[in-house]
Formats: structure tokens, C-alpha cells, sequence
């Protein structure tokens, strides 16, 4: 049997910038593409939302993979079982794969690393999915990171590596019969409707962002009315896009046209929040499980079943809130600035634990990120390494106000409030009766009043916090 190599793709679904399978292509010898489903793994097992975008993308990648003559299996099981496998199956001498930084993926990944060197196969890894990888970041102290703002200044004046180009091969043709062990569960069919798949949409995606959203990006990334982001997120994700891409397209996009570089840089700093959940879950294994900071560890958190429905199906009685929450039902995704209300009403107002709304976000988010799901979380919650201080309890009224001052978001998913005026659109459970008649509102009925008052459970979130 003669020699091959093999690829193992993990969360870098693309034929670009794909340093792992660069390297075997330009070895000559057959190579052999692999994908495994390690439910229960190393890996943190996915949500709904993402395991329905994780069965487009592997069509899409496995049409693109046809494209260059590579094969893609797909296979369930252990990993140490299912490469060990392959590689007798098919006679492969090497495997290539892109590194992952969470710290049971790391150690899975050493471990297997040295099996197979010890029967004589060669192993080679590489860094794809991180615009620098978080063993090459320390501070002046040689220490990890915990605060982003040094952290951005170290990363922002370093060589982030030019993406690889796409290997030559024939142009993708998509194959849309790949099996990819799936079984989508009712819910997720909706989601089509919202998003494009894969590599080639990837790209589209970012060069319409930088051509026509990306000088507007620190004014408009804020309003959830708009479209004023990328909407990459999922593409990273999944790595069917690098963060060098988006990174390098960015700055050249900046160069040539000057106007849009205040736009750029904070769109690149917002990109940088990923490489620095990253950073913080190589440091720190139990970023989903436990408080970062230990003082946080001891929150008074509340059960309140009928509460946490309430907020997980949009009906708590703050409009922007439930206008995100049903957002991530219909689309998988949040407008940004939404999905830290909807964190902070939970976590601070419901003083409910932000574990179990990390939990809903993990299962219905599309974009699903094991360092930046919970990473977030604790920074709304408070007990981040960077995070919001504790006496930061977001007011979902007046950030509705300021955020969607006219009402467009909340119009658009909570469409029984589409007749209130603009003065009552945040807090209709206050307009006067004769208001919410013409509007044909009946609070308690066709929209439910708020869950919580908002002043008195702040001072019970104040009260519990700052005694930890
Ligand atoms: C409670 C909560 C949970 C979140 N969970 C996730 C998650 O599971 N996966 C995820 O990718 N993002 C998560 N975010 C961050 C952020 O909301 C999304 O990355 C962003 O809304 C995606 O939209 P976009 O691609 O249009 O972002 P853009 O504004 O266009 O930003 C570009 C890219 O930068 C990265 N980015 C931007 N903001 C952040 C951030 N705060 N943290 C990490 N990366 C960021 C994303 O990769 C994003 O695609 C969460 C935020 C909160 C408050």
C-alpha cells in the first residue's frame, strides 16, 4: 500500500489558510481528509443550533475537500480509536492537524500525538484558529494575560501571520449528500432561512461587511436594529473563515481607504475578544463550570424554574430582552449588545446562575464557542477574570432607549408591541391605559408584565454581590 497522509479537521472547516493541510498537500502523497464526531470527548459536546450548522458546513467541506481530490470521512467515535483506525485502514504514514486550545482537547491531543510517534507515524501540528496562540502571549511578567487591555496592545502591534492561500484545485463543487451522522431536531429547520454555509459564504460574508458596514462599524455595532456587524461569528466558529483572514483583509481594506480605519480597529479589537477567551480557557479548564474569580464562587443564586422558562422562551416583560431571546430562537443568533442585557437580567436581576443561561445560549446559539460562550457570561456576571464590576446591572429600559430608540429591533420579534409608540416601546407595562388600548396591548395577556421589578431586585443583586 503506498504511503499517505492523513488531515485531521477539527474547528477549521476550510480548504484556506489551512496550515494542516497545506503542509500535506505540499508532501505529494495521497492525502486522506477525517471528521470525527467525539460526543462526550474532549471536546464539550455541541448544542442543537451548532450540530445543525456543523452538518452544513461538513457538506460544504467535503465538496470543497472533492474539489482537490481528498476524500473526507466522517466518523464517530473516540478519537484515539478512530485515527489509530484510519491510519491502518489506509496505510498513513502522516497526520496533520490544526492545534485546540482547550485544555482536555490539548491534553486528548499530546496524548495521541505521542502514541502514534511511538509507532513510528509522523504527527505534525500547526496553529490555525487564533490569531496568536496563547502559549506565545504572556505579560511583562511572563504571566498569562487576565486583563484585555494589555492583552489587545501586546496582540495589535505583533506580525499576525499572512492567511495561505486556497490550494489549487478544481473549483468546489458542493455535495450535498455527505453523512454526517446527524439528526437535526425539529427546532433547527427554521434556521436556514438566516444563514449561508461554509467556506465560500464566509467569504462573501466579510468582503460585503468591509464593503459596505465596516466604516460605520464603532457607531452601528451597537444598535441591534441595524445590521451594523459582521455576522462571522459562526463562520468562525467553526473556523470555515481564520481570524488571520478576516485580520489581514481588514488592515488592507483599511490601507486603502483611510476613512473607514476607526471602523477597522475596533472591529479587529472585537475580534481580539477571541483570541482572549482563548487565552483565558488554555489557562483556565473550568471556564464554563466555575467562577474565575474564587470570591464569586459562593453567589446566593435563586431556583426559579417559571423564571428561567420565562426567560429562555422572550416572555419576561422587558421587550429588548425578549426580542433577543426570540432572535436566538428563530435565527440561532443575538444581537451582541442584546445578548448582555438578556445575560445581565438573568445572572444579576434574576440573580439566577449564569450557568444555567450559558447552558440555554450553548444549546440554541449557532455561533457556540466553548471559550467565548462562557467567557462572556462571566463578564456579564461578573466574575470574569476583565469582567463588568458587580454593581454593573444592566437597566434593559433604558438601554432599549438608548440602543433602540425608535423600537425597530423589538418591533421586528415582539410584533404584539408593534403598535406602541417609541415612549413606550421599552416599558410598555408603564404606558397609560388609553395607550396601550389603541395599541390593542393588554399587559398580563397579550404580553406579559415584567418579571421582576427592576429597582428592587438590583438592590437584592447589589446586596448579594458586594457582601461576597
Ligand atoms: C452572554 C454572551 C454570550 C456570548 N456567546 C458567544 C459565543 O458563544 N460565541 C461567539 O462567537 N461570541 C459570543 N459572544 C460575543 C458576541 O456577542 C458575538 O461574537 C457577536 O455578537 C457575533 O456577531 P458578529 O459576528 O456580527 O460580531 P462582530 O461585532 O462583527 O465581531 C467580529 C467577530 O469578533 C468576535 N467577537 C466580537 N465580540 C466578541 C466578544 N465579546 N467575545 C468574543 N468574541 C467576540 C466574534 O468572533 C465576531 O464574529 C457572546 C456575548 C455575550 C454577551
Amino acid at each position: 500500500m503506498s504511503s499517505r497522509a492523513l488531515v485531521w479537521f477539527r474547528n477549521d472547516l476550510r480548504i484556506a489558510d489551512h496550515p494542516a493541510l497545506n503542509a500535506a498537500l505540499s508532501g505529494g502523497t495521497d492525502v486522506l481528509a477525517l471528521f470525527i464526531h467525539e460526543e462526550g470527548g474532549a471536546q464539550r459536546t455541541r448544542g442543537a443550533a451548532a450540530r445543525w450548522w456543523l452538518h452544513h458546513s461538513l457538506n460544504a467541506l467535503a465538496g470543497d475537500l472533492a474539489g482537490l481530490g481528498v476524500p473526507l470521512h466522517i466518523v464517530e467515535g473516540p478519537a484515539d480509536r478512530v485515527v489509530p483506525d484510519l491510519i491502518a485502514e489506509h496505510g498513513i504514514s502522516d497526520v496533520y492537524w490544526n492545534r485546540r486550545y482547550g485544555p482536555a482537547e490539548r491534553e486528548a491531543d499530546g496524548l495521541l500525538k505521542a502514541s502514534l510517534r511511538g509507532r513510528g507515524i509522523a504527527v505534525r501540528s500547526f496553529a490555525g484558529s487564533v490569531l496568536a496562540e496563547p502559549f506565545d502571549m504572556a505579560t511583562g511578567a511572563g504571566k498569562p494575560f487576565s486583563v484585555f487591555t494589555p492583552f489587545w496592545r501586546a496582540l495589535r502591534t505583533r506580525q499576525i501571520p499572512p492567511p495561505l492561500p486556497r490550494p489549487a484545485g478544481r473549483p468546489a463543487r458542493p455535495r450535498l449528500d455527505a453523512d454526517t451522522g446527524y439528526v437535526a431536531p425539529q427546532w433547527t429547520a427554521k434556521l436556514h432561512s438566516s444563514w449561508r454555509i461554509g467556506e465560500a459564504a464566509a467569504q462573501e460574508q466579510l468582503i460585503a461587511f468591509l464593503e459596505a458596514a465596516v466604516g460605520d462599524y464603532a457607531r452601528t455595532r451597537d444598535v441591534p436594529g441595524l445590521v451594523g456587524t459582521s455576522r462571522l461569528s459562526p463562520h468562525l466558529a467553526f473556523g470555515e473563515i481564520s481570524p488571520r483572514q478576516v485580520w489581514h483583509a481588514a488592515q488592507s481594506r483599511a490601507h486603502g481607504s483611510p476613512q473607514c480605519a476607526d471602523g477597522i480597529d475596533k472591529f479587529l479589537s472585537e475580534l481580539a475578544w477571541r483570541d482572549f477567551n482563548y487565552h483565558q480557557f488554555y489557562h483556565r479548564p473550568d471556564i464554563a463550570t466555575a467562577a474565575m474569580v474564587a470570591r464569586y464562587k459562593d453567589v446566593p443564586w435563586r431556583s426559579d424554574d417559571a423564571a428561567f422558562a420565562a426567560w429562555t422562551q422572550g416572555r419576561t416583560g422587558f421587550p429588548i430582552v425578549d426580542a433577543g431571546m426570540r432572535e436566538l430562537w428563530q435565527t440561532g443568533t443575538m444581537h451582541n449588545r442584546v445578548r448582555m442585557l438578556a445575560a445581565s437580567l438573568l445572572a444579576k436581576n434574576l440573580l439566577i446562575d449564569w450557568r444555567r443561561g450559558e447552558g440555554w445560549f450553548w444549546d440554541t446559539l449557532v455561533d457556540a464557542d466553548a471559550a467565548s460562550n462562557p467567557g462572556n457570561w462571566q463578564w456579564v456576571a461578573g466574575s470574569g477574570l476583565d469582567a463588568s464590576p458587580y454593581f454593573r446591572i444592566f437597566n434593559p429600559v433604558t438601554q432599549g432607549e438608548r440602543f433602540d430608540p425608535q423600537g425597530i429591533y423589538v418591533r421586528r420579534w415582539v410584533p404584539e408591541l408593534a403598535a406602541v409608540p417609541d415612549a413606550w416601546i421599552h416599558h410598555p407595562f408603564e404606558a397609560p391605559a388609553e395607550v396601550l388600548a389603541a395599541a390593542q396591548v393588554h399587559i398580563g395577556s397579550t404580553y406579559p408584565a415584567p418579571i421582576v421589578d427592576l429597582k428592587r431586585s438590583r438592590q437584592r443583586a447589589l446586596d448579594a454581590l458586594s457582601q461576597l
